[in-house]
């Protein structure tokens, strides 16, 4: 279009030059054919005046002369007779021109005549001559006339070009002041319309790219154009990626969190405490781990049911948040356990007003339908610990927390440090220890609270380490189970027990403990019948205890009931130990048919002094009795206990009065406790 506008600017510009210029030319054409002419006129009139001089001084004019001024007068008829139509005279000066030709013509004619005279007649030149001569001055006169307008005309021609060119000049400057505010123009435009909108395009893909919010509209969205079409596929384009990207937040928020309460989870606590541990040392300040367990989380989920479980998890969650600083980390790592970061430069200070704060608000829901209560250990981090090393501390100062009382809190501190060493130090010297010969049973007699007549031997395990002395099993067996050594121990202390029973009188039992994590291997009870048949012992002869929380309360209850009924299937007969300190007995008695239950003796040790001991052991005893389920009370010291059990019909007892667990099995009762048997029954001991 540019271009289009410039050609014709030139065009118009170029034509009305051309259009001066022609004027210009004609006229110049004819100035120039009358000064030819002219110069023709004088030589004809020279040659004119010399031949007819000497024709009238009476000489002989030269043919040579006569010949010239024949050919000067030829090349002035000529001039004027052929020339003159071939130039377009303008309108205004075709008068004078006329007459002038006119004049030529009759100057050409007298011309002739007056040679044709001299030639002939010499003395006729006298009366000649006035004519040519007036002829000449016609001429000369209408030749000066026609010399002077033309002259003018050429003169104005140029003033009138002169001033042409420049307004076509200026018209030209105009022009191109008009297309270039045209070009401008179009360029506004386009940058309005077409550039801006890109580059406003360009900018919201950018941002898209580098992931920031581009919430803000793209301009020409609403354009029918193809720009709108380019906005339009932006923004579809852009909600795609931004619904995609919503949904790594989700997935990334649900790899994180925990559903049920919002809190982060384990992978986050994870994260973020190996960050504070590494920040830490810079700012001088000490990270503090909580491990939080909910008290009595399995019997609020037995009461009221998941609902109830999910309540209390959530009221525990709100709780934890509420007493933390902002900066603080709580965290749902599974189940009922809790764990918070805490990071400070005043500790453990800080750590100790947090716990106050947390105990406080637990007490606090003393009222509501699922109060919540919590066992808490904290540990503060030194120097290069590991995240999970320091989680591990405050978790054990946790389960310390349970075992004192639960709705406590408990810091792991240096003689707990103390205690960690020596319990990992017995794992580690457990390995093997029954290899070298340290591990040894005792037996413990069980026997019938009426005749004290000896029915059964417990086996209970010991460990005489070789430095340390013995070894309370309460205190190995917990490490025997957590490093999965159990499993060889329980299979390796069930093969020596059943060797030793073997060789005992028929009718004594031989009782085993089994500890929770054994139930884990699938074959287990395979593998304790496969070792009777190897010792030829009975199946009913043998008894297993169980601990009802640790099997019955388990996750994997179904392969621990499995696992029993098969046993018992065989005729084994299965105890339920440490009765009365699980928390929904009697749920468990009615979804597996124990063979007996043994009333654990820190009900029998306060049974005459504590009135609410004694009627657990007293309702344990109607409760067998209705059920048809013999009972057991262990931890028979006194004669006195003995006597009150028999009282309550309570049918076996085991206990110190009736025998301490020795390396050989004693199958008669201690004489004491033989003094306080109502029959005296033939007794028999026998060594095994
Ligand atoms: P338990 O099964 O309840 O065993 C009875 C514990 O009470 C034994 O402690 C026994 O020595 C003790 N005891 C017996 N009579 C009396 C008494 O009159 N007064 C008092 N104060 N204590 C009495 P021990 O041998 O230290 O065993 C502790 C626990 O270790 C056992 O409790 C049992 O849970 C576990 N245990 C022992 N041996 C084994 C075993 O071979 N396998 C498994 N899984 N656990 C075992
Ligand atoms: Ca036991
Ligand atoms: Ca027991």
């Amino acid at each position: 279009m540019l271009g289009l506008a410039l050609l014709g600017g030139g065009l118009v510009l170029g034509r009305a030059i051309y259009a001066e210029n022609v004027t210009l030319g004609q006229l110049t054409a004819l100035l120039q054919l009358e000064e030819r002419q002219d110069r023709l006129q004088r030589q004809l009139r020279l040659g004119v005046g010399e031949v007819t001089r000497m024709a009238e001084q009476g000489g002989a004019v030269p043919e040579s002369k006569w010949r010239s001024v024949g050919i000067a007068l030829m090349k002035f008829h000529r001039g004027n007779a052929h020339l003159t139509p071939r130039l377009s005279v303008p309108a205004d000066l075709q008068g004078p021109v006329a007459a002038q030709r006119a004049a030529e013509a009759e100057f050409a004619t007298l011309s002739l005549r007056l040679l044709q005279g001299a030639r002939n007649a010499p003395e006729t030149i006298p009366s000649q001559m006035p004519a040519f001569l007036a002829a000449l001055r016609t001429l000369e006169t209408s030749r000066s006339a026609v010399r002077r307008i033309l002259i003018e005309r050429i003169d104005a021609e140029l003033t009138r070009s002169a001033s042409g060119l420049a307004s076509n000049l200026n018209r030209a400057l105009i022009g191109a002041i008009a297309v270039l505010v045209v070009v401008l123009l179009c360029m506004a435009w386009l940058r309005r319309r077409v550039i801006r909108p890109i580059v406003a395009i360009a900018d919201g893909v950018r941002r898209l790219s580098r992931g920031e919010d581009a919430a803000v509209d793209l301009p020409g969205a609403g354009r029918g154009d193809e720009l709108g079409d380019l906005a339009r596929g932006i923004a579809a384009y852009r909600s795609a990626v931004e619904e995609r990207r919503r949904a790594e937040q989700h997935i990334e928020f649900l790899a994180h969190h925990d559903m049920l309460t919002g809190l982060p989870n384990r992978v986050l606590f994870e994260e973020r405490l190996a960050q504070e541990l590494l920040r830490a040392p810079r700012t001088g300040e000490r990270v503090a781990v909580f491990a939080i367990d909910l008290d009595d989380f399995k019997s609020i989920n037995d009461r009221f049911g998941h609902a109830g479980g999910d309540e209390a998890l959530r009221a525990a969650a709100q709780l934890l948040s509420a007493c933390v600083r902002a900066s603080d980390m709580v965290a749902r790592l599974g189940g009922d356990e809790f764990a918070i970061v805490q990071v400070s430069s005043d500790q453990p200070t800080h750590a100790e007003l947090l716990v106050q704060r947390i105990l406080r608000a637990c007490e606090a829901t003393a009222g509501d339908t699922v109060p919540v209560q919590m066992s808490i250990g904290v540990a503060l981090s030194g120097v290069e610990q590991e995240g999970e090393e320091l989680y591990n501390l405050a978790d054990m100062a946790m389960y310390r927390a349970k075992a004192e009382g639960r709705h406590t809190a408990r810091f792991f501190d240096d003689q707990f440090k103390e205690e960690v060493r020596l319990r990992w130090r017995l794992s580690r010297d457990l390995e093997g220890a029954a290899e070298r010969g340290e591990l040894y049973l005792a037996f413990q007699p069980i026997a019938d609270a009426d005749t004290l007549q000896v029915v059964g031997q417990e086996a209970l395990l010991r460990w005489a380490h070789p430095e340390l002395g013995e070894i309370k099993p309460d205190q190995f067996i917990p490490l025997a189970e957590a490093s999965g050594r159990i499993d060889t121990i329980g299979l390796w202390m069930a093969d020596q027990a059943m060797a030793a029973a073997s060789r005992w009188p028929d009718h004594i039992t031989l009782a085993l403990n089994l500890s929770a994590i054994q139930f884990r291997q699938p074959a287990l009870a395979h593998e304790l019948l496969a070792l009777a048949r190897r010792h030829r012992l009975a199946p009913t002869r043998l008894e297993f205890e169980v601990t009802e929380s640790a099997t019955l309360l388990d996750k994997r209850r179904q392969p621990v009931l499995t696992v029993l009924r098969t046993l018992q299937h065989h005729g084994a007969a299965i105890v339920m130990d440490d009765f009365g300190t699980g928390y929904s007995s009697l749920g468990n008695l009615r979804d597996f048919r124990f063979d007996k239950l043994k009333v654990d003796r820190s009900f029998v040790a306060t049974m005459l002094d504590h009135a609410p001991s004694g009627s657990i052991v007293r309702s344990i005893a109607a409760l067998g009795a209705s059920l048809g389920i013999p009972i057991v009370a262990e931890g028979v010291e006194e004669a006195a206990q003995l006597a009150r059990l028999r009282e309550w019909g309570i049918p076996q007892v085991q206990g110190f009065l009736i025998g301490r667990p020795s390396r050989e099995a004693v199958h008669c009762a201690d004489p004491a406790a033989k003094l306080s048997a109502r029959t005296i029954a033939p007794q028999w001991v026998a060594r095994s």
